[in-house]
């Protein structure tokens, strides 16, 4: 795959955390870095690392300034997004 054929992106990073945005993985853990969520999009979804890198960004107070690892993976015939979450307004609960 070259980048050039990449269609879809996906970023992750050690500083947020979020669940697949292809099945109902919870791919990042505080605890286990963004490794684990690299992993998973590689091995079950089939995605390239395109780019692993820092960020920084100041802390909402604007006193600190957080450092986080960033990945980015592309994949050039990524499957579908998952649903979102069917949301049922007012029902029998
Ligand atoms: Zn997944």
């Amino acid at each position: 795959m070259s980048i050039e054929t990449v269609k879809k992106v996906v970023e992750l990073s050690s500083s947020l955390h979020g669940g697949c945005v292809h099945c109902n993985a919870s791919t990042v853990d505080s605890d286990d870095g963004i490794a684990v969520g690299v992993n998973h999009y590689v091995t079950e979804h089939g995605y390239r690392v395109l780019h692993v890198g820092q960020q920084s960004s100041w802390a909402p107070d604007g006193k600190q300034l957080w450092h986080s690892t960033v990945a980015l993976l592309g994949h050039d015939n990524p499957p579908a997004d998952k649903k979102p979450p069917e949301i049922i307004v007012g029902g029998n609960s």
